[in-house]
């Protein structure tokens, strides 16, 4: 039997929407407008075209949107100016650094000066501090998604095995802490994991984000098992085009998952939507307020 396509980009359009609700409702109850600043540095074509999906859809949900374009040659000192500016800017309740920064900088050192509590993609040490003690954090958006894609999905994930594939600071990692939050219990597979095979297949919950495309096969699957496809690669089409296809075999696995992300269209654009979701919170939060509902840990 064919598996359950788990629609990405009809789950993110929702939660856009809800977003948007509590916005108007923050702003007609509190007088309150949530503001989420980004900050691009130099002119990576990719983080361009994020950098502008992310002001457009911040603006459609009610949000003020900040943009500050810096050049590739600003000092670390200059960045880190800005950021201290903007953590005492009370119009500004999300702060966003976008990664990757010119190699002349120390990204660690830069997010670490945001403040947590405007930390929206939940990089800062603090954050990742309280996530992983399971205090109440800001989580990072991709895994947030993922968290919420698989809530909606299988309600209460307790006992439920979970492999996660691949320990980056910003998917594998943090996906693992919100997943034992979940009470799964639950394994980290990364490059060096021997019969990577064998440990995919007990898990009835795959949340793969390696990097490589199609490496997921559908006979490392457990019958019925929920797979989330974190990965984003662009493969060669022929005829000169190219594609984009996740860090799973798709068709097959299709045939064995009880659930799966396609890619594109999965976990992709939830991303924008928990950035959206993660400034209304920190926006809550700031202001002493009840945390918007369903759209936090
Ligand atoms: P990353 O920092 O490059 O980490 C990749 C991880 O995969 C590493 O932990 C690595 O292991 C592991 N790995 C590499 N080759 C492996 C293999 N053959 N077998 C098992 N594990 C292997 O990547 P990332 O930033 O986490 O991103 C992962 C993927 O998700 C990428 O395709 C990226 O484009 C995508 N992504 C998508 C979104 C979204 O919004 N949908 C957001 C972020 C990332 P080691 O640690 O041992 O090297």
């Amino acid at each position: 039997m064919s598996a359950t396509i788990i629609d990405g980009k009809a789950f993110a359009a929702d939660i856009r929407g809800r977003v948007a609700e509590q916005v108007a409702a923050l702003k007609a109850a509190h007088g309150i407008t949530p503001g989420l600043a980004v900050v691009l540095v130099g002119s990576d074509a990719a983080s361009e075209v994020y950098v502008k999906s992310k002001g457009r859809m911040t603006v459609e949900v009610g949000m003020e949107s900040f943009s500050h374009r810096l050049p590739e040659e600003t000092t670390e000192a200059d960045l880190v100016a800005l950021v201290e500016k903007l953590n005492a800017d009370p119009k500004v309740h999300g702060i966003l650094v976008q990664l990757p920064l010119p190699g002349h900088m120390n990204s660690d050192a830069v997010i670490n000066t945001i403040d947590p509590a405007k930390d929206v993609d939940g990089f800062h040490i603090s954050n990742v501090g309280l996530l992983g003690t399971g205090q109440k954090a800001m989580v990072p958006c991709t895994p947030l998604g993922c968290l919420m894609m698989l809530r909606d999905q299988l309600g209460d994930m307790s006992g439920k095995e979970a492999v996660v594939i691949g320990r980056s600071n910003i998917v594998g990692k943090p996906m693992a802490h919100l997943l034992l939050g979940e009470s799964c219990t639950v394994s980290i597979a990364h490059s060096r994991t021997k019969d990577i095979a064998d440990v995919v297949r007990r898990a009835d919950i795959v949340v793969a984000a390696v990097g490589r495309p199609g490496m997921v096969k559908a006979d490392w699957l457990k019958p019925g098992a929920t797979v989330i496809d974190v990965g984003i690669n662009r493969i060669d089409a022929g005829e000169g085009k190219t594609r984009l296809v996740g860090d799973v075999e798709f068709d097959e696995a299709k045939e064995v998952a009880g659930a799966i992300t396609p890619v594109p269209g999965g976990v992709g654009p939830m991303t924008i939507a928990c950035l959206l979701a993660n400034t209304l919170t920190a926006a809550c939060r700031a202001n002493g307020l009840p945390e918007p509902e369903g759209l936090t840990v």
